[in-house]
């Protein structure tokens, strides 16, 4: 179990003051002009060296993508957008963060665009979350007022600021093109890449997109070292890493713990186990709705990092664990995720547009029984025409968890076909 004094988020119950001075007592703010001066690169290697992996979904290294940035962005201005939508079912990391320790995004933001050349951040925050707004504006007005950001940000000659803008509560603003068109005043549909926004991003300016945990870990590990922090997890899978954990447990939370713990340490040791006890466990969701659910023979030895999620033909995703006793109704409970993804598609591509509504009516017929066993195979095939071929991947999050769902329960789908058609016939009889 990761040691209390290891914890970068030492305030993400919110226990504490979670004002400047209560954020300058657990340390944040702590030498940050220091940290400036060191300049841009030695942020970006020591980013990289620490082999964080974007904590957003997708896990691509934090550092390299910062170095992906124009050494000279020919004038045009250079901007870090910061993603807090945070719609993924399941998750509920990043408004913790935003809630309780808004002074570690706000000086992570100021180091970030250091390092990425930036003179100004935006905050992209969902719609629902108005007060997790308010928090990080105030979070905003008081280093301002400190003079830690603005012009001179810290005293170290350098000019930073930081907006915050509410989304309207679309999913796909999520999804790092269709944010930006979404904080440009357009409608939030993604882009097709390239051009990549690290080229043409904001306003046709380079730009930086971040989830907000990779950004709030920033100000630690340059300030505890890239060792520190690497010293954590396994190779290509380092440091600590915030868990949500919901379902069927009995003390659901959000919680910091080491990359590479094993799912059962993790709900047994912060979630006080699986409601009615571990063999009451029959599937888990490991991060968020978009990933294939595990079966509990696969939860036993479930190492909770992206290689070892992905060894298991799930991913680590945004580190949201659901999980489902015996008593869930795993066809029911995909049927309503199928509804969520064919609600939130833009609509901008065929296979997404078509494919998300015709799976979730397929899905509703499946949950009833009421379809015959090679349409079992037909719904795997056309998830995979969905998969891949669309501009951004809320395909792939469509498809994924029935993909899940058929490969380790098929003999439950088979099941409600056969009971089905059982209760067909006695009632035909009945009728006769
Ligand atoms: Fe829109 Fe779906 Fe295409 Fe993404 S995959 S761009 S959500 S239609």
């Amino acid at each position: 179990m990761l040691k209390d004094s290891d914890r970068i988020f030492q305030n993400i119950y919110g226990l504490k003051d979670t004002s400047l001075a209560g954020a300058k007592a657990i340390g944040d703010w702590d030498g940050t002009k220091k940290l400036i001066t060191k300049g841009r690169e030695w942020i970006v290697d020591e980013m990289k060296a620490s082999g964080l992996r974007g904590r957003g979904g997708a896990g691509f290294g934090t550092g390299m993508k910062w170095s992906f940035m124009p050494k000279d962005s020919g004038g045009r201005p250079v901007f870090l957008v910061i993603n807090a939508d945070e719609g993924e079912p399941g998750t509920c990391k990043d408004r913790e963060i935003l809630r309780n320790e808004p002074h570690k995004l706000v000086e992570g933001a100021l180091l970030a665009s250091v390092g990425i050349g930036a003179g100004a951040a935006y905050v992209y925050v969902r719609g629902e979350f108005f007060r997790e707004a308010e928090a990080l504006q105030r979070a905003i007005d008081e280093a301002y007022a400190a003079g830690l950001i603005g012009k001179d940000a810290c005293g170290s000659g350098y000019d930073f600021d930081m907006y915050v803008q509410l989304g309207a509560g679309a999913y796909i603003c999520g999804e790092e093109s269709a944010l930006l068109q979404s904080l440009e005043g357009k409608k939030g549909q993604p882009r097709l890449k390239p051009p990549f926004p690290a080229n043409v991003g904001l306003y046709g300016c380079p730009t930086t997109v971040n989830n907000v945990e990779s950004i709030a870990v920033a100000p630690t590990i340059l300030r505890r070292g890239a060792e520190w922090f690497s010293g954590f997890g396994r190779e290509n899978n380092t440091g600590t890493k915030l868990f949500c954990i919901s379902g069927h447990v009995n003390t659901p939370c959000t919680v910091e713990e080491t990359m590479g713990i094993s799912l059962k340490e993790l709900i047994d040791t912060h979630a006080g186990g699986v409601r009615g006890g571990w063999d009451s466990l029959k599937a888990v969701i490991p991060g968020g709705s978009s990933t294939p659910m595990i079966p509990k023979a696969m939860c036993e030895t479930a190492v909770m990092d992206f290689d070892g999620l992905k060894e298991l033909g799930t991913g680590l995703g945004t580190a949201a664990v659901i999980v489902m006793d015996q008593s869930t109704d795993l066809i029911r409970a995909i049927t309503r995720l199928s509804r969520f993804y064919s609600h939130e598609s833009c609509g901008q591509c065929t296979p997404c547009r078509e494919g998300t509504g015709w799976m979730w009516r397929m899905m509703e017929r499946m949950a009833d029984g009421n379809m015959t066993v090679d349409e079992i195979d037909l719904l795997e095939e056309v998830s995979r025409q969905i998969e891949g071929h669309t501009i951004c991947a809320l395909g792939d999050a469509a498809a994924w968890p029935i993909q899940g769902l058929i490969r380790h329960f098929r003999n439950e789908i088979e099941q409600r076909i056969v009971d089905r058609n059982i209760i067909k016939k006695a009632a035909a009889g009945a009728a006769a």
